[in-house]
């Protein structure tokens, strides 16, 4: 069984496999980037044993994953030993197949079938919801083996629910929270009006969404994206403009394949998080109004040293404005 534990100073939860710890001497984590295992090995084209809801008639299946982060205890409880908090591993960790066939790149999808991946999260991240044992849930892809891809090249993306807040949620929730308060609008919704009318990061826009490069970018080609239409939940937010997402995400990962030389990248849902029961009732009473869903699209083109991990910095080599202007002349 993992733990959730919790760094005591500035509270940030870690999760820590105890179970399937390595043997001494088996440490060295070796990425292997060698080509994909093939179709005929692969996991993701044969497995239909662990489907959590039924197969979709276009082919989606969410199944159960491995339990590579959680265990399946059905109740956690949380222990403070002196300084320190440990909850037990209480989440969910569900993997989206999104193809029958063997591919790699969401980009190469149908974009009704990208449409329906996005109408996947959305069912599964409202259903987890509905559990009521947690308090965040996050959408994400690791595409390529540099991204956390493993070297099975097949089309998938995780759900992962945890029953304690992420660090870097609460970040974002505090600041869009202040700003509400100082005035009385979405720092969001603000961002996205400077930015259309400014339009030097825009990379690429739709009827409903918005492709950005960030003002304070802190990695090479790091990608916002933002639904016009204020709404602080991706699963009730996207309903309607699933295919105009499915479209502005084909478009911006087409760039990214043939601009960026086909880099690894993550992606990742940021959501609102469930009712937060832990905290005081008011204190995230504006939540509706405050916060604003988004995706955050980064290429792995960037790799950390010491300055970044010691400080939190970060240095970015390209101007963002410069940025937007490459991928803008992609096609
Ligand atoms: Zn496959
Ligand atoms: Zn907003």
């Amino acid at each position: 069984m993992p733990e959730l534990r919790k760094d005591p100073v500035i509270g940030r939860w870690v999760i820590i496999a105890t179970e399937r710890a390595r043997r001494p001497g088996n440490f060295i984590d070796t990425f292997d980037t060698t080509a994909d295992v093939g179709e005929p090995k692969c996991w993701f084209c044969h497995n239909r044993r662990k489907l959590i809801v039924p197969e979709s008639p276009q082919g989606i299946r969410v199944v159960a994953s491995n339990g590579d982060i959680f265990g399946e205890k059905k109740r956690f409880h949380r222990v403070r030993k002196g300084l320190y908090e440990v909850i037990d591993g209480v989440g969910a960790h569900e993997i989206i197949i999104e193809s029958k066939e063997h591919i790699a790149n969401l980009v190469e999808l149908d974009p009704a079938l990208v449409e329906d991946v996005i109408k996947t999260y959305a069912a599964r991240m409202k259903a987890l919801g509905e559990d009521g044992r947690y308090q965040y849930v996050v959408a994400y892809k690791n595409y390529g083996p540099t991204a956390g891809g493993r070297r099975i090249s097949h089309t998938r993306s995780h759900i992962v629910a945890t029953p304690v807040m992420p660090i870097k949620v609460h970040e974002k929730l505090e600041g869009a929270q202040i700003y509400y308060q100082q005035h009385k609008r979405c720092i969001y919704c603000d961002l996205i009006a400077q930015e259309i009318k400014d339009k030097a990061r825009v990379v690429c826009e739709s009827d409903h969404y918005v492709a950005i490069i960030p003002f304070a970018a802190r990695f090479l080609f790091e990608v916002w994206v933002f639904p016009k239409a204020h709404h602080c939940d991706f699963s009730d937010g996207v309903g309607g403009s699933e295919s105009d997402l499915a479209e502005l995400l084909k478009t911006l990962l087409r760039k990214f394949q043939k601009g960026l030389n086909d880099a690894a990248y993550n992606f990742v849902v940021q959501t609102a998080p469930y009712p937060l029961k832990s905290d005081a009732p008011d204190k995230w009473a504006t939540l509706k109004q405050d916060y604003h869903w988004h995706l955050e699209i980064t290429p792995r083109l960037t790799r950390l040293a010491g300055f970044e991990k010691g400080t939190g910095f970060y240095i970015c080599a390209i101007p963002p404005e410069a940025m937007a202007e490459y991928l803008r002349g992609i096609h």
